[in-house]
């Protein structure tokens, strides 16, 4: 599955940045997840796109799904060392059957917003959620007890929608907060209450994957 490209109908407004206060814990871990080279950009993966992204839910956390409002890492930023504001978007409403996304931000949404909303309508306590590509907790997903999506489901569809759905529905996913995708090469979703638990969770699924 190719990374980077764009697969739903974005209506995207320039605007300003997310503040860096409603940023901090995020952009902390991005950077971490960074220099374990779960998030980047290499001549020899995936094709040489960035990949990786990461969001987090801002308020009113009560909004109703295809309405529940998230800041994102921007398009092709996976490169980056470090992001600033200007490389985050707020995402405004999302709708996963209509495959469409509206945004508006210093910068275009990562290509996976859709992924992301469609995750924080399967639950309200998802607050923050970490995609990052690692070929060693993808590999021994089975062996690690890690949900994996089906590999026939190509990432960023309506479908991948809902097998998610079903990954919620039929696994301990929600409690264990960590998914692997089947048809996304080393592609691994955490998320949590906080950047901070969904890391948490990523890195010990990481150490444990080392340890096999
Ligand atoms: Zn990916």
């Amino acid at each position: 599955m190719e990374e980077g490209v764009i697969k739903f109908d974005l209506q995207y407004t320039e605007a300003d940045p997310p503040s860096a206060r409603t940023l901090a814990e995020l952009n902390a871990w991005r950077r971490i997840l960074w220099q374990l080279a779960l998030i980047g950009q290499d001549p020899d993966r995936y094709g040489g796109y960035g990949f990786g992204n990461i969001s987090q839910r801002i308020p009113p956390l009560d909004a109703p799904a295809g309405k529940r409002q998230f800041v994102i890492s921007g398009t092709q930023t996976g490169g980056l060392e470090t992001l600033g504001a200007a490389h985050y978007s707020r995402i405004e409403r999302y709708d996963p059957q209509a495959n469409r996304v509206v945004a508006e931000g210093p910068v275009r949404p990562s290509s996976e917003s859709l992924t992301h909303g469609m995750l924080y309508d399967l639950d309200t306590n998802i607050h923050a959620i970490l995609h990052v590509h690692s070929p060693h907790i993808w590999q021994h997903a089975s062996a690690l007890d890690i949900p994996v999506t089906d590999a026939a489901v190509a990432y960023g569809t309506p479908e991948m929608a809902q097998e998610a759905g079903r990954l919620f529905r039929e696994t301990d996913v929600l409690h264990k907060g960590i998914f692997s995708m089947g048809g996304h090469e080393d592609g691994i979703v955490a998320f949590g209450t906080t950047p901070g638990e969904a890391g948490s969770i990523l890195l010990l699924a990481l150490a444990k994957s080392y340890s096999l």
